[in-house]
């Protein structure tokens, strides 16, 4: 087993999978990937790992139609199947957020996005039985769906491994070690690796690793819930994902008469916790306040068969967006992180514009500039010039 990398890529969720396949494709670097668990397990396991184009400011708009682009080829011309399957998507907005939903669909269309304004008759056909009196504007992205995240991971890391990466699951990176301000390798529980690079993609847990080396970031473990329901045979039919940003609930199918509801409504963004211990499974409260707004927009969900929940983690920093920056303090290290809730469908980009930070390149033709960790504190965060009231986490 070789104990010399080039580049440590800690973290095997989606992203740093990604990394790995990039990274892998473009150099001949000698690459070790390391998770503690298994593959995904992290965040990308749980994820609802939607894929869509509609986005509030048009860097990120640009970089999901490249991401989905590429869900589209390989779906195409492999034969490893991601599981990707266009449901679209439906966005409901009351009166509230009416004006800025308008303003982004013509924001998402003008960058190329297959973005509508669709009549409530026209919604009421796509989704049958749906309660719209409250609804003002509501918009439909028909291109969107989902993948499957945990397929993703391992395609991804596949590649990786093709191009000669080496991937340690079950291995955790106790300390990232350094000498005279540079890394110069891991101490991990199977012993010790060396390498020039190292790269933390460890999502939630990335402070742990920091800050021993004097380093914080802005990125804080949120706990998130979703909501299984088995739908009734009438509402067998109900496949598109639908975004609700009046009650933050969202609704995401799997191909079967099952329901994921995820909740995003600001209260429920707001409970911090230590990644190592936090609730597994949803809480009861949630489950019904979440059941009850999917029968408020969608009557038949009250015969609906409730099968528990989960609980999962967001790494959310202050603009809910992700940091990709080298770190402030340690001479090749580079934190990749804070994806905020929605780095899954990201992730292919995500990947080319990390392996440009690390080898000094230029083919993303997206900056990583704006995702500097400097802009927090010299207040140029990411922002949207029409952002919704109802639901900040955008
Ligand atoms: C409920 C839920 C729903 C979501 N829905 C969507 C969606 O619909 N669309 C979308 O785009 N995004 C969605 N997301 C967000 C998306 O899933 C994440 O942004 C993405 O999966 C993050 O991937 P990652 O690789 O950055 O981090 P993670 O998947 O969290 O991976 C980090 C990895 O680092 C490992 N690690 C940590 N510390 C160490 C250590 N010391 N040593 C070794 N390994 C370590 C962990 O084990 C973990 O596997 C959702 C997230 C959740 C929780």
């Amino acid at each position: 087993m070789s104990s010399h990398f080039d580049i440590i890529i800690i973290g095997g969720g989606v992203n740093g999978a990604s990394i790995a396949m990039a990274l892998s494709q473009r150099s001949g670097a000698n690459i070790g990937l390391f998770d503690r668990g298994g593959l995904g397990s992290g965040a990308t396991g749980r994820s609802g790992a939607m894929i869509r184009e509609h986005y509030l400011n048009s860097e990120l708009v640009r970089m999901a139609s490249d991401a989905k682009k590429f869900f589209e080829d390989w779906q195409a011309n492999r034969d490893y199947d991601l599981k990707f399957r266009k449901t679209g998507r439906v966005l409901l907005f009351d009166q509230s957020d009416a004006d800025a939903a308008i303003k982004n669909a013509e924001m998402n269309k003008s960058e190329g996005v297959n973005i509508e304004v669709l009549d409530k008759k026209t919604t009421s056909e796509i989704l049958g039985e749906v309660c719209l009196d409250d609804i003002e504007v509501i918009l439909y992205e028909p291109d969107a769906g989902y993948a499957d995240s945990l397929r993703t991971t391992y395609a991804f890391a596949k590649e990786a491994q093709k191009n000669g990466t080496t991937i340690h699951t079950h291995t955790s990176v106790e300390r990232i070690l350094t000498k005279s301000d540079r890394v110069c390798g891991i101490d991990t529980s199977v012993g010790k690796f060396e390498a020039e690079k190292i790269i933390n993609v460890s999502g939630p847990w990335v402070n742990k690793l920091l800050s021993p080396l004097g380093e914080s970031l802005p990125v804080t473990p949120i706990r998130v819930q979703m909501v299984g329901l088995r739908r009734p045979p009438h509402m067998e039919h109900l496949e598109q994902i639908v975004v609700d940003h009046t009650s933050g609930a969202y609704f995401r199918t799997d191909g079967t008469p099952f329901t994921l509801v995820g909740g995003e409504s600001e209260e429920d963004l707001r409970e911090i916790v230590d990644p190592d211990s936090f609730g597994l499974n949803a809480d009861h409260d949630f489950i019904t306040r979440y059941w009850s707004r999917a029968i408020n927009r969608f009557p038949s969900f009250k015969d609906a068969t409730c099968r528990g929940g989960y609980g999962s983690l967001y790494d959310m920093t202050p603009d809910s967006n992700p940091i990709l920056d080298k770190s402030s303090k340690i001479e090749g290290l580079y934190n990749v992180t804070g994806f905020s809730g929605h780095g899954f469908k990201l992730s292919p980009v995500i990947g080319e514009m990390v392996a440009d930070m690390v080898m000094g390149t230029n083919h993303s033709r997206h900056d990583n500039n704006i995702f500097r960790e400097s802009r927090f504190a010299n207040g140029s965060g990411i922002t949207a010039k029409y952002p919704y009231l109802k639901r900040a986490h955008q």
